[in-house]
C-alpha cells in the first residue's frame, strides 16, 4: 500500500510515528512536508517542519518539547547574543545548527531542497520518504496591526516571538503562487492508495502545502480516498494557537468547521474526537464520512490507534 500524508511539524510528526507503527511491512509512506514555515536566520536556511518530522521519526527529537534536538545545548546562541546578534527569540541549539549548516551548504552548492532533504534523511533514516512541498522558496507571512501600525511579519515572528497574541488579519504564503511542487510530489499523490491529512494546522501547515499550484487539484482529483484527523478538540487546538490563524481565514475553531473548510472536494473522510461527537452529523451532511474516536496523541498506542482508524475509514469510503 502506498500512503501519502501532508504534514506540518509537531502534530504531523507525532501522527506519522503512530502511522509507522500500524502499516504493514512493505507499505510505503511518502510525506509531503510544509516548507511555508521556513526562515533564513544567521545566513542559514531553517526548515522547522521538515526537521521536526525528520528528528521525530529518526529518533532525534526533544520529546517533551516536540521540536528541536534531544540533549541540546545552546552555546552558539549564547555566543551570538554576546555579540548582540539576534534574533534571540528563535531557539536554535548547537546540534540543530549543524543540520542548518549542512542544508545551507548543499543549497549553496546548487542542490535543490528535495535533494538536500534526502541527504539529511540519509543520516536520520525516518522510515518514510520525506519530500518538501516545493523546492521553491515559500514563506508564510501574517498581516497584523499593533502599536506600530499594520504590517506583515514572518510566520515565525508571529508564532514564536509574538505568541500569536495579536490577531492575524491575513495569512499570505509568499512565493506560493509561482512555486512548483517538488519532484515526486504530484506523482506520489497520483499513485497513492490512501491520502492522509494528519492533525496538522489546517491553515499554515496543510493550507500552505495545498497553496502550491497543482497540489490541491492533485489531491482533489486523486483516485485514493482522502482522510483527515481534526487538530481541534472541543473547540480549541490541542496545542498551539491554530485558532488565531483559522480566524484569519474566517473559519471557526471547531472540528466540523475545519472539515467544511477543506470540503468534500478534498476530503472523503474525517475523524473528530469523541468530545465532538455532535459534529458528526454536520460533517456527513457536507458529504464527508465522519467518525468520532479518541484523537489525543497521549502515547504511542493511542496515536497508533488513531492511524489505524484513519486507514479503516479510508477503506470504508473506498468501498
Ligand atoms: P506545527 O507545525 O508544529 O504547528 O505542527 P502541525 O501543523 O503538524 O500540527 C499542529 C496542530 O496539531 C495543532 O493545531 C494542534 O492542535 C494539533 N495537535 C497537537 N497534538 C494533538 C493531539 O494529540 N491530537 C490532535 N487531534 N491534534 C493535536
Ligand atoms: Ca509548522
Amino acid at each position: 500500500m502506498r500512503i501519502v500524508a501532508l504534514a506540518g511539524g509537531i502534530g504531523g510528526a507525532r501522527f506519522l510515528r503512530g502511522l509507522k507503527d500500524v502499516v504493514a511491512p512493505g507499505d510505503e509512506i511518502t510525506v509531503i512536508g510544509n516548507t511555508g514555515d521556513d526562515i533564513h536566520l544567521f545566513g542559514l536556511k531553517v526548515c522547522p517542519d521538515l526537521d521536526t518530522v525528520m528528528y521525530t521519526l529518526g529518533g532525534g527529537i526533544h520529546e517533551e518539547q516536540g521540536w528541536g534536538r534531544a540533549d541540546e545545548t545552546f552555546a552558539v546562541k549564547e555566543e551570538l547574543a554576546a555579540y548582540g546578534v539576534g534574533p534571540s527569540w528563535f531557539g536554535l541549539g548547537d546540534r540543530d545548527f549543524a543540520t542548518h549548516i549542512v542544508r545551507t551548504q548543499m543549497l549553496g552548492a546548487g542542490y535543490p531542497l528535495s535533494a538536500v532533504t534526502e541527504a539529511l534523511c540519509h543520516r536520520w533514516q525516518p522510515g518514510v520518504r520525506l519530500l518538501p512541498m516545493s523546492d521553491d522558496r515559500v514563506e508564510t507571512h501574517v498581516r497584523i496591526t499593533d502599536g506600530t501600525g499594520t504590517r506583515a511579519v514572518h510566520f515565525q515572528e508571529y508564532w514564536v516571538k509574538l505568541h500569536a497574541a495579536v490577531d492575524a488579519e491575513a495569512i499570505i504564503p509568499v512565493g506560493a503562487d509561482t512555486a512548483k511542487p517538488a519532484p515526486g510530489v504530484l506523482e506520489a499523490i497520483a499513485a497513492a492508495d490512501v491520502i492522509l491529512f494528519p492533525p496538522s494546522n489546517p491553515v499554515v501547515s496543510i493550507g500552505s502545502i495545498l497553496a502550491v499550484p497543482g497540489i490541491r487539484a492533485a489531491v482533489a482529483g486523486a483516485a485514493a480516498p482522502v482522510v483527515g484527523l481534526s487538530p481541534i478538540i472541543g473547540g480549541a487546538p490541542v496545542r498551539g494557537m491554530a485558532d488565531k490563524v483559522l480566524a484569519a481565514v474566517g473559519v471557526e475553531a471547531s472540528a466540523s468547521a475545519v472539515a467544511l473548510h477543506y470540503g468534500a472536494e478534498l476530503l472523503d473522510g474525517w475523524l473528530v474526537d469523541e468530545a465532538d461527537a455532535d459534529a458528526v452529523g454536520a460533517v456527513e451532511a457536507a458529504g464527508i464520512r465522519c467518525r468520532a474516536v479518541p484523537l489525543l496523541m497521549s502515547d504511542p498506542a493511542a496515536t497508533a490507534a488513531m492511524a489505524r482508524t484513519a486507514l479503516e475509514l479510508a477503506e470504508r469510503v473506498r468501498a
